[in-house]
């Protein structure tokens, strides 16, 4: 009998391992369940959405079309409501059930709700000046909000939080962002990051306040525990999210801070139950991000075809999408011990920062200057044992021309969302069949750069001039 597949979700992780099974002849029958009422969608250039640097209609990543060409059901605007693991059905908040052999829950995260007081009305709704910023709704409701706003506060001064802050001083709201945390991205860099990013977020005329919580919505404003009341049209909410597990929880699957998974994505407690993206636990770690949710897609589609492939977790890469703040991140540089070789300049509005143990890059944080970030991170992921110099002159040179992308090996990767190496792009006949044929551009964005300078090095014309991304 042919295999049913069930699909809780139609976001980031859904739609490639869709993308995965369909290249892969998968067998099975596959029906995708997603909430929302838009098929899925690049999350990541919402903001860019918000800022006006990306087209509204561009960010399909497949559309309806592209299923039902595949043989695939797609019910968007569809809540799954209940698991039943016995019947072996999912309940649909119609009332609808639909059976599966295997299901893959791809439920993403939901974002978290900071102790305000005034956030929620009586009714359980949220106040009007209040936004949340994770779905297409949350982006157009910000949108539809922002031409009568003359000011806003972002509250969390995270990776979200930059991103948002940034797209609203563009559009010309007067915006500052409130960090409960001494510093900007605190998670992510240390205080002399997190200096420049406030220096950057200033030049952008966006006031941060650091070390201070908002506690209260008054008709005054947004009060905070300094004692200053920030007076504001807008308050936008960026404190970070958690998986979404409740339908997993209900179904009785062990979950802890997410859904646990093991080697195939399965969840420990029923092995016909998979679990990938944000809402999903292994080795003690959720992720949050899209490359690893891409890994893991790329993972589970293998084993349902009958691969092989088994996941042992994914390296962390983080990059703020946010033009004007520059941002990667390799490993956990504030929690990676080691000897720390830095080099900050506030004055050009960089900071670059390389963990190394034995030689070997275990962390990276750079601030302002990417130019650099494909071969650290080409030295990180290969564990190269560097010379005692090579540290700070990586660190000390200047902005090069371009980024010597063009001297990249082959095997060097250039697109962390989507895996891809610099030797599939060269093969790349132009900016289109990369994009087509590898994904790569198509996540974060952050490798356009890279992609375009490695396919101009081949043929000129194979970029054009302007591109979403760039
Ligand atoms: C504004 C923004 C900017 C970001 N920027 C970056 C970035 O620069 N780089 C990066 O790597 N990551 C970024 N992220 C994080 C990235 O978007 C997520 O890691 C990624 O989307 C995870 O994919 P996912 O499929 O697990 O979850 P999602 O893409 O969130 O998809 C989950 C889907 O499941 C649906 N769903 C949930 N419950 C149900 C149910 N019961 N029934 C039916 N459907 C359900 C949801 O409605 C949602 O559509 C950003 C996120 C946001 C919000």
């Amino acid at each position: 009998m042919t295999e049913r597949l069930v699909v809780v979700g139609n976001g980031m992780a859904s739609a490639r391992l869709c993308e995965e099974l369909v290249a892969r002849g998968y067998g099975g029958t596959v029906t995708v369940l997603g909430e929302e009422p838009a098929a899925a969608y690049n999350r990541i250039l919402l903001s860019a959405v918000l800022e006006g640097t990306h087209p509204l209609d561009a960010l399909t990543l497949r559309d309806p079309e592209w299923y039902a060409e595949h043989g695939i059901v797609l019910r968007t605007g569809t809540r799954v409501l209940h698991v039943d693991r016995e019947a072996a059905v999912v309940v649909l908040v119609d009332g609808t059930e639909i059976g599966f052999d295997r299901l893959v829950l791809a439920t993403g995260s939901i974002p978290t709700l900071p102790p305000i007081r005034g956030l929620i009305r009586m009714d359980g709704s949220l106040h009007p000046k209040v936004h949340a910023f994770r779905s297409l709704a949350d982006c157009l409701r910000l949108l539809g909000a922002v031409p009568g706003a003359g000011t806003a506060v972002v509250v969390g001064g995270g990776l979200l939080g930059l991103q948002v802050a940034r797209a609203l001083s563009v559009r010309g709201v007067a915006t500052e962002v409130v960090e409960g945390t001494e510093h900007l991205l605190s998670r992510q860099v240390d205080a002399r990051g997190g200096a420049v990013l406030r220096r950057g977020l200033r030049q952008l005329g966006t006031e941060v306040y650091t070390g201070a919580r908002a506690v209260r919505l008054t008709d005054e404003g947004l009060r905070l525990d300094n004692g200053y009341t920030l007076d504001t049209d807008l308050v936008v909410l960026a404190a970070g999210g958690r998986p979404s597990t409740a339908l997993a929880r209900q179904a009785g699957l062990l979950c802890r801070r997410g859904v646990v998974v093991g080697r195939h994505l399965e969840s420990v407690t029923d092995e016909r139950i998979h679990a990938i993206g944000d809402c999903a636990e292994h080795a003690g770690r959720t992720t949050g991000f899209v490359p690893p949710a891409w890994e893991q897609a790329g993972v589970l589609a293998d084993h349902l075809a009958g691969g092989d492939a088994v996941y042992d977790g994914s390296r962390s890469v983080a990059r703020l999408r946010a033009t004007g703040l520059d941002v990667a991140v390799l490993g956990d540089p504030e929690r990676t011990d080691g000897e720390v070789v830095e080099v900050t300049n506030p004055v050009a509005g960089t900071h670059r920062k390389l963990v190394v143990r034995g030689g070997v890059i275990e962390a990276a944080a750079l601030v302002g200057d990417l130019s650099r970030v494909g071969l650290i991170t080409q030295l990180y992921d290969r564990r190269t044992v560097l010379g005692p110099h090579e540290p700070g002159e990586l660190l000390m040179a200047e902005r090069p021309p371009g980024d010597g992308s063009t001297l990249l090996p082959d095997d060097a990767e250039v697109c962390a969302c989507a895996g891809v190496s610099a030797g599939r792009l060269r093969a790349c006949r132009d900016l289109d069949e990369a994009r087509s044929t590898t994904r790569a551009t198509t996540g974060c964005g952050g490798c356009t750069g890279v992609v375009r300078e490695l396919l101009a090095a081949r043929n000129p014309a194979a970029v054009p001039a302007t591109s979403f991304h760039a």
